[in-house]
């Protein structure tokens, strides 16, 4: 089959003919028909452990039918139309049975960093990694439920606990993950603030629903934030840079019993740039701030968040696809912040 291998911690991804996954009993094997790209899978090829193994093919936000069930599976069939929850879990550890599997004791890591991924024409996970994707969905928008609409989901209801009357500053909020956060956001009733440092960006967070703009290359977030709150600040604060100054300026910018949510991680064998950022506890004591890191998702979650896609509450932002063998070209556009929203391989 075709496939797009990784062979070295951060290094470009190269075309290949290799065989096609054999399937363990309890494992689907699956043709893939997209995979989503974001930075989200740069960062995760550039971070070291996490690909166990080389040469791997990547691919962690995958749509696609499947095609042959292993002997022990009965919850997907040959023919299904799926997406893909991208967290080898062991099912079975007292996190992975209270809803919190991302959390899992005995964790193997990421779908197309610890196995193979969907960067090829095929793909073999664990059948109980997949989730039933309806008809109506078109793959390319279907691959990015998996991770850019899903971890939202998760960010705004359960770490956030966006409400109506919430104002909520999204900081990168033209990216992959952070165009569909703004969505969420206002779907969980918040008045959404969004920054991020390109005018075409802002411009379609404005257009998904964002209330207010602000261009951080031209003005400061902090400031605008209270501004824009009347100097109360916001209640929540999703981060999907991440960076020290943009954490930093997150926690400044809450409001009194305010949430700051951390939703991204920038390795500073990337970005040359260390992540870690200053707290000052006086100002977290004293105005009762909360400080969640938010990991993706359940695989109810993922479920709603499909169900989210099919009800027409949230719209995929594919704005760029390319065929599987420019996979590299999309990931040197996506560094070069040439693409908003996500992009998607079409296989
Ligand atoms: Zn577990």
């Amino acid at each position: 089959m075709r496939a797009m291998l990784l062979h070295e911690l951060g290094g470009p991804v190269t075309f290949k003919e290799v065989e096609e996954p054999r399937v363990g009993p309890c494992d689907a094997k699956i043709r893939v028909r997209a995979a989503g790209v974001g930075l989200t899978i740069i960062i995760m090829k550039s971070t070291p452990g996490l690909v166990t193994a080389y040469p791997r093919i990547l691919g962690h936000e995958v749509a696609g039918e499947v095609v042959e069930v292993g002997s022990e599976v009965r919850n997907v069939k040959v023919g299904e139309r799926v997406v893909c929850h991208f967290y080898l879990t062991c099912k079975a550890c007292r996190f992975c049975r209270s809803g919190r599997e991302t959390l899992c004791e005995n964790w193997k890591g990421y779908v197309g960093m610890a196995c193979d991924g969907g960067y090829a024409e095929y793909m073999s996970v664990p059948s109980l990694n997949l989730c039933h994707l309806p008809e109506g969905i078109p793959f390319p928008e279907a691959s990015i439920i998996s991770d850019a609409i899903a971890t939202p989901l998760h960010a705004c209801r359960e770490e956030a606990r966006v409400g109506p009357g919430d104002t909520v500053l999204v900081i990168g909020a033209g990216g992959g993950v952070g165009i569909h956060a703004v969505q969420m956001a206002k779907l969980c009733g918040g008045r959404v603030l969004a920054a991020d440092i390109s005018g075409e960006k802002l411009e379609m967070a404005k257009a998904l629903g964002a209330d207010e703009i602000i261009d951080t290359k031209e003005k400061d977030l902090v400031q605008e934030t209270i501004r824009l709150t009347d100097g109360k600040g916001a209640e929540a604060v999703l981060d999907f840079v991440a960076s020290a100054q943009t954490l930093e300026a997150g926690l400044a910018s809450l409001a009194t019993a305010g949430r700051l949510i951390v939703l991204g991680f920038r390795p500073p064998g990337v970005f040359k740039v260390e992540p870690t950022f200053r707290v000052d506890p006086l100002l977290v004591l004293s105005k009762g701030l909360e400080i969640h890191g938010s990991r993706y998702v359940s695989m109810a979650e993922l479920a709603d968040s499909v169900k989210l896609v099919q009800q027409g509450k949230i719209k995929p932002v594919v704005t760029r696809t390319f065929p599987l063998e420019e996979a590299e070209t999309a990931h040197q556009m996506i560094l070069a912040n040439k693409i908003t929203g996500r992009a998607a391989l079409i296989i």
